[in-house]
Protein backbone atom coordinates (compact mmCIF):
# COMPACT_ATOMS: atom_id res chain seq x y z
CA UNK A 1 0.00 0.00 0.00
CA UNK A 2 3.10 2.13 0.36
CA UNK A 3 2.92 2.73 -3.68
CA UNK A 4 -0.65 3.68 -3.81
CA UNK A 5 0.29 7.53 -4.93
CA UNK A 6 2.84 5.51 -8.12
CA UNK A 7 -0.25 3.13 -9.07
CA UNK A 8 -2.15 3.74 -12.03
CA UNK A 9 -5.94 4.77 -11.34
CA UNK A 10 -9.26 4.01 -13.07
CA UNK A 11 -12.13 6.38 -12.53
CA UNK A 12 -15.28 4.44 -11.28
CA UNK A 13 -17.81 4.84 -13.91
CA UNK A 14 -20.27 4.79 -11.29
CA UNK A 15 -19.07 7.18 -8.29
CA UNK A 16 -16.38 9.15 -10.26
CA UNK A 17 -14.07 8.61 -7.78
CA UNK A 18 -10.39 7.52 -8.94
CA UNK A 19 -9.84 3.89 -7.74
CA UNK A 20 -6.95 1.99 -7.83
CA UNK A 21 -6.64 0.07 -11.13
CA UNK A 22 -5.79 -3.14 -9.66
CA UNK A 23 -9.41 -3.00 -7.38
CA UNK A 24 -11.81 -1.21 -10.04
CA UNK A 25 -13.21 -4.20 -10.95
CA UNK A 26 -13.73 -5.23 -7.20
CA UNK A 27 -15.12 -1.63 -6.13
CA UNK A 28 -17.50 -1.44 -9.26
CA UNK A 29 -19.10 -4.29 -8.02
CA UNK A 30 -19.54 -2.65 -4.50
CA UNK A 31 -20.04 0.33 -6.50
CA UNK A 32 -22.83 0.17 -8.44
CA UNK A 33 -24.56 -1.92 -5.29
CA UNK A 34 -24.23 -0.29 -2.09
CA UNK A 35 -23.90 3.47 -3.26
CA UNK A 36 -26.18 5.75 -5.21
CA UNK A 37 -25.89 9.02 -6.90
CA UNK A 38 -28.17 11.47 -5.08
CA UNK A 39 -30.09 13.48 -7.78
CA UNK A 40 -29.89 16.88 -5.89
CA UNK A 41 -26.48 17.81 -4.83
CA UNK A 42 -24.32 14.97 -6.81
CA UNK A 43 -22.88 12.89 -3.21
CA UNK A 44 -22.70 9.14 -3.77
CA UNK A 45 -24.99 8.15 -0.51
CA UNK A 46 -25.52 4.49 0.77
CA UNK A 47 -28.14 2.90 -0.81
CA UNK A 48 -29.68 2.10 2.42
CA UNK A 49 -29.55 6.09 3.48
CA UNK A 50 -30.83 7.21 0.65
CA UNK A 51 -34.01 8.64 2.29
CA UNK A 52 -32.88 9.36 5.20
CA UNK A 53 -30.23 11.36 2.94
CA UNK A 54 -32.83 13.25 1.39
CA UNK A 55 -35.06 13.74 4.50
CA UNK A 56 -31.88 15.32 6.03
CA UNK A 57 -30.05 17.38 3.37
CA UNK A 58 -32.45 18.05 0.83
CA UNK A 59 -36.62 17.99 1.51
CA UNK A 60 -38.21 21.39 2.24
CA UNK A 61 -38.07 22.48 5.95
CA UNK A 62 -40.20 25.02 7.46
CA UNK A 63 -39.17 28.22 9.29
CA UNK A 64 -40.16 27.34 12.94
CA UNK A 65 -40.71 31.48 13.60
CA UNK A 66 -42.74 32.29 10.07
CA UNK A 67 -44.18 28.81 9.08
CA UNK A 68 -42.48 29.29 5.60
CA UNK A 69 -41.22 26.44 3.47
CA UNK A 70 -38.14 26.37 2.67
CA UNK A 71 -34.94 24.13 1.23
CA UNK A 72 -33.25 23.38 4.00
CA UNK A 73 -29.46 24.63 2.87
CA UNK A 74 -31.31 28.48 3.22
CA UNK A 75 -33.22 27.93 6.70
CA UNK A 76 -30.64 29.41 8.69
CA UNK A 77 -29.63 32.19 6.28
CA UNK A 78 -33.28 33.12 6.08
CA UNK A 79 -33.81 33.16 10.14
CA UNK A 80 -30.62 34.75 10.58
CA UNK A 81 -31.11 37.83 7.57
CA UNK A 82 -34.24 37.13 5.63
CA UNK A 83 -37.38 35.80 8.25
CA UNK A 84 -39.75 38.17 8.76
CA UNK A 85 -40.45 37.04 12.41
CA UNK A 86 -36.88 36.97 13.20
CA UNK A 87 -35.92 38.52 16.38
CA UNK A 88 -34.31 42.13 15.85
CA UNK A 89 -33.40 45.28 18.31
CA UNK A 90 -34.54 48.87 17.74
CA UNK A 91 -31.27 50.91 16.76
CA UNK A 92 -33.20 53.46 19.44
CA UNK A 93 -34.33 51.94 21.81
CA UNK A 94 -32.73 48.95 21.60
CA UNK A 95 -35.81 47.05 22.35
CA UNK A 96 -36.48 43.75 20.39
CA UNK A 97 -38.58 42.70 18.29
CA UNK A 98 -39.84 40.88 14.93
CA UNK A 99 -38.16 42.06 11.83
CA UNK A 100 -41.60 43.11 10.56
CA UNK A 101 -42.54 45.42 12.84
CA UNK A 102 -39.12 46.89 12.94
CA UNK A 103 -39.63 49.26 10.15
CA UNK A 104 -42.72 50.90 11.91
CA UNK A 105 -41.64 51.16 15.38
CA UNK A 106 -38.06 52.68 14.27
CA UNK A 107 -40.11 55.45 12.75
CA UNK A 108 -42.47 56.41 16.02
CA UNK A 109 -38.73 55.51 18.24
CA UNK A 110 -36.63 58.07 16.09
CA UNK A 111 -38.93 60.31 16.05
CA UNK A 112 -39.00 61.16 19.78
CA UNK A 113 -36.39 63.65 21.39
CA UNK A 114 -33.68 62.93 23.81
CA UNK A 115 -31.70 66.52 25.08
CA UNK A 116 -28.42 67.02 23.36
CA UNK A 117 -25.87 66.82 26.25
CA UNK A 118 -23.65 69.23 24.46
CA UNK A 119 -26.36 72.12 23.45
CA UNK A 120 -29.08 71.24 25.50
CA UNK A 121 -31.24 71.08 22.76
CA UNK A 122 -34.05 68.66 22.39
CA UNK A 123 -32.91 66.13 18.83
CA UNK A 124 -34.74 63.45 17.05
CA UNK A 125 -33.16 59.93 18.20
CA UNK A 126 -32.85 59.42 13.95
CA UNK A 127 -30.84 62.79 13.70
CA UNK A 128 -29.00 62.66 17.30
CA UNK A 129 -25.66 61.07 15.97
CA UNK A 130 -25.14 63.09 12.71
CA UNK A 131 -26.33 66.21 15.40
CA UNK A 132 -23.21 65.13 18.12
CA UNK A 133 -20.98 65.57 15.66
CA UNK A 134 -21.81 69.07 13.80
CA UNK A 135 -22.61 70.00 17.63
CA UNK A 136 -19.11 69.42 18.79
CA UNK A 137 -17.69 71.29 15.85
CA UNK A 138 -19.85 73.66 16.71
CA UNK A 139 -18.95 73.86 20.57
CA UNK A 140 -15.09 74.02 19.73
CA UNK A 141 -15.43 77.29 16.82
CA UNK A 142 -17.55 79.09 19.19
CA UNK A 143 -15.25 78.43 22.80
CA UNK A 144 -14.62 81.17 24.54
CA UNK A 145 -17.44 83.48 23.65
CA UNK A 146 -20.06 81.78 26.03
CA UNK A 147 -21.85 84.17 28.11
CA UNK A 148 -22.29 82.01 30.11
CA UNK A 149 -18.64 81.35 31.42
CA UNK A 150 -18.64 84.56 33.15
CA UNK A 151 -20.99 84.27 36.06
CA UNK A 152 -18.75 80.84 36.89
CA UNK A 153 -15.48 82.56 36.95
CA UNK A 154 -16.86 85.13 39.52
CA UNK A 155 -17.93 82.72 41.53
CA UNK A 156 -15.04 81.08 41.71
CA UNK A 157 -12.24 83.88 42.28
CA UNK A 158 -14.59 85.87 44.70
CA UNK A 159 -13.27 83.75 47.65
CA UNK A 160 -9.66 83.38 47.01
CA UNK A 161 -9.47 87.30 46.99
CA UNK A 162 -10.88 87.22 50.48
CA UNK A 163 -8.46 84.37 51.68
CA UNK A 164 -5.35 86.25 50.82
CA UNK A 165 -6.75 88.67 53.18
CA UNK A 166 -6.81 86.15 56.08
CA UNK A 167 -4.28 86.63 58.69
CA UNK A 168 -1.48 83.82 59.39
CA UNK A 169 -3.14 82.46 62.37
CA UNK A 170 -6.04 81.54 60.14
CA UNK A 171 -3.97 79.52 57.98
CA UNK A 172 -5.53 76.15 58.31
CA UNK A 173 -8.80 77.53 57.70
CA UNK A 174 -7.73 79.53 54.82
CA UNK A 175 -6.41 75.84 53.68
CA UNK A 176 -9.65 74.26 53.71
CA UNK A 177 -11.34 77.59 52.59
CA UNK A 178 -8.80 77.62 49.82
CA UNK A 179 -9.43 73.69 49.05
CA UNK A 180 -13.48 74.50 48.88
CA UNK A 181 -12.94 77.21 46.65
CA UNK A 182 -10.94 75.35 44.07
CA UNK A 183 -12.99 72.49 44.17
CA UNK A 184 -15.84 75.45 43.52
CA UNK A 185 -13.95 77.11 41.17
CA UNK A 186 -12.71 73.91 39.22
CA UNK A 187 -15.96 72.65 39.37
CA UNK A 188 -17.56 75.99 37.79
CA UNK A 189 -14.96 75.97 35.03
CA UNK A 190 -15.28 72.45 34.21
CA UNK A 191 -19.58 72.56 33.93
CA UNK A 192 -19.95 76.32 32.86
CA UNK A 193 -22.75 74.90 30.45
CA UNK A 194 -24.68 73.37 33.88
CA UNK A 195 -23.70 76.71 35.52
CA UNK A 196 -25.94 78.42 32.27
CA UNK A 197 -28.54 75.73 32.41
CA UNK A 198 -28.69 76.48 35.86
CA UNK A 199 -29.47 80.42 35.47
CA UNK A 200 -31.88 79.71 32.60
CA UNK A 201 -33.87 77.86 34.98
ZN1 LIG B 1 -17.39 3.88 -7.47
ZN1 LIG C 1 -27.91 14.96 -1.75
ZN1 LIG D 1 -39.05 32.45 8.93
ZN1 LIG E 1 -37.29 51.80 19.63
ZN1 LIG F 1 -26.17 69.61 20.41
Amino acid sequence: METVLDQATTTCTHCDRAIPTANIDLHSVHCARNLEKCKVCGDMIPKQHADDHYLKVHAPVTCSLCSETMVRDILDIHKGENCPQRIVTCEFCEFPLPAIDLAEHQEVCGNRTEMCHLCNKYVRLREIQNHEVNCNRIQDNGAGSSRDERPAERDGSAPRRHQNEFPKGRLLITIAVTGLAVILGVGSIFYPRKAGTSNVH
